[in-house]
């Protein structure tokens, strides 16, 4: 969370709102957040808020480098206020936990394919896949069958 949101706002050209600011509040509070979780916190913050309100002001936040927006597959796009230092996700195949992963690198591409088909490449994505703490422990393969 920037120390002055509202500044940043309008140093990158936004007009300062409410509705903006509490956007940005409940996703720094809540790293990884879906839309839907986001407008949950936001209506119980400042009222009556549509999805697609939220949806706008996440695009908006996310344009002006506020907010970045993750979407591991199989998962609702995920937002969160770390932004500009290339990290990566983490991804819990089983109930779909998100974690920070530090890039080695810190800033794209981090890693570059032998051979690019001609492209110049600026960025590399890079999500991990696996079992989150609680996953590993409470997941018994002798138990799956019921499934
Ligand atoms: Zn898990
Ligand atoms: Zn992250
Ligand atoms: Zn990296």
């Amino acid at each position: 969370m920037p120390a002055d949101p509202a500044e940043l706002l309008r140093q990158r050209g936004y007009r300062v709102t409410g509705q903006r600011l509490a956007v940005l509040r409940a996703v720094s509070r809540e790293p990884h957040v879906t839309a839907d979780a986001v407008a949950k916190t936001v209506r119980a913050e400042i009222g009556a808020i549509s999805l697609q309100a939220v949806y706008d002001v996440l695009a908006a936040l996310t344009r002006a480098g506020l907010t970045r927006r993750i979407e591991p597959a199989g998962s609702p796009a995920r937002y969160e206020t770390r932004v500009g230092d290339n990290h990566h996700h983490v991804v819990c195949r089983v109930c779909g936990a998100v974690s920070d992963v530090d890039c080695l690198v810190g800033e794209p591409p981090c890693v570059l394919p032998n051979e690019s088909s001609g492209y110049v490449i600026d960025e590399a994505e890079v999500t991990f896949w696996g079992l989150c703490p609680t996953c590993r422990t409470t997941s018994n393969p002798h138990q799956k069958e019921t499934g």
